[in-house]
């Protein structure tokens, strides 16, 4: 059991509040109840505000409905794919990292992927996303703040394309949703995903998926027309969205999870949004200015179109300590009572990941960075 000591700076799941966490603790209603359908469209009612208004002045930037899930994001972005296009339909999937790269693993299962691929870590050439589209494609997916790396991708630049060719646009929003900027029309975002467990500070396990119109309809005409064969049922979009009219989920929900996210998305409008993305930028920038401090350089090639995150910093670990000389560098963290991330898959050994969402205070930004000062000493 960790003490109040504890800092968990992994990328997700994040520190809560108290309130979040103690909103959990209480006795199980009906999900069918009035009680329940409350919880719900607070809730979805603070989401919908999170998913359009997330930017420095206020402004809505489209429209939609959220919907929340038993399930944490993966979940989503398989909603979204599975529900969008089949078989017969042509994905474009954009991967530089370990998230875009599961979208495409998903869209595998389902339709046919062409992958716009470069390096972890590296940014996407517009021009190469260009001439993977067709008039043919049906979807591109993309992941706007890559955790695995450290990226902010271009979504606006593809959003463009995706608009020119007439495609549905799904964007993983999972570490940016809650903490960062994120526009939906003017993106030309269909379908965006978020969890619980990232910038919303709340607990793992629930997601949400933000459905336009545009989306909605696709749902909707692909199911009829198949008259539901090959459409998911546990994550079939149109039974969810008929539901969420209700303030209900079609199947049971799980009801604590529900409670501390109705909790979580009334603290992030008591914050407000835009003093929210201020406060993730200013501490994503004291991270990146205290590791380069001490001599480290940021992992990410933040040129071209891509820019580093600021909801999570990847670090790369010194020459000398690669590898699995890497093992010391992380014990000697963890003794400190502070969690940190390595890298995912082939990153493993060659980085570190912090994350600045939640509910992180300026010491707690501070220790982190001297944390990793000291374990790089011993
Ligand atoms: N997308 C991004 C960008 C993520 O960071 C994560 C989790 O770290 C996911 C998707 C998948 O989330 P989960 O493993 O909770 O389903």
């Amino acid at each position: 059991m960790p003490d109040d000591d504890f800092l968990l700076l992994n990328p997700g799941p994040v520190p809560l509040s108290e309130d979040v966490r103690t909103a959990m603790d209480g006795q199980m209603v009906s999900h069918r109840s009035a009680a329940f359908e409350a919880i719900y469209e607070r809730a979805q009612d603070g989401l919908d505000e999170i998913f359009t208004r997330s930017t420095l002045s206020g402004e809505s930037t489209g429209d939609g409905t959220s919907l929340v899930l038993n399930g944490t994001a993966t979940m989503g972005m398989e909603m979204a794919v599975s529900n969008l296009v089949g078989p017969d339909d042509e994905v474009v999937a954009l991967v530089n990292g370990k998230f875009g790269r599961r979208f495409a693993r998903i869209a595998d299962r389902y339709a046919t992927v062409t992958r716009v691929e470069v390096e972890w870590g590296q940014s996407f050439d517009v021009e190469a996303v260009e001439a993977a589209i067709t008039d043919e494609t049906a979807l591109v997916t993309v992941v706007h703040n890559e955790t695995s790396t450290g990226l902010l991708n271009p979504v606006s630049a593809v959003g463009e394309l995706t608009a020119e060719y007439d495609t549905l646009f799904a964007v993983d929003g999972v570490t940016s949703v809650g903490g960062d900027v994120f526009r939906i029309d003017d993106w030309h975002v269909d379908v965006a995903i978020t969890d619980g467990q990232k910038a919303l500070a709340a607990p793992p396990g629930i997601s949400a998926v933000f459905v336009t119109e545009r989306a909605a309809e696709a749902a909707h005409e692909r199911k009829e027309a198949s008259d539901g064969a090959g459409i998911p049922f546990y994550s079939d979009m149109p039974w969810h969205l008929r539901k969420a009219e209700q303030h209900q989920t079609p199947f049971t929900s799980a009801v604590p999870l529900f409670r501390a996210l109705a909790v979580a998305v009334d603290e992030i409008h008591e914050e407000g949004m835009s003093d929210r993305i201020e406060r993730h930028r200013r501490q994503a920038e004291a991270f990146r200015d205290g590791f380069a401090a001490l001599g480290l350089e940021a992992f990410p090639d933040a040129d071209g179109p891509t820019e580093l995150s600021n909801t999570l910093t990847a670090i790369a670990l010194p020459e000398a300590i690669r590898g699995d000389d890497a093992t010391a560098f992380f014990d000697a963290v963890a003794e400190r009572d502070v969690s940190i991330s390595g890298g995912q898959a082939h990153l493993g050994g060659d980085i570190f990941r912090v994350s600045n969402m939640g509910h992180l205070t300026p010491e707690q930004v501070a220790r982190g960075v001297r944390t990793v000062g000291e374990a790089l000493g011993d």
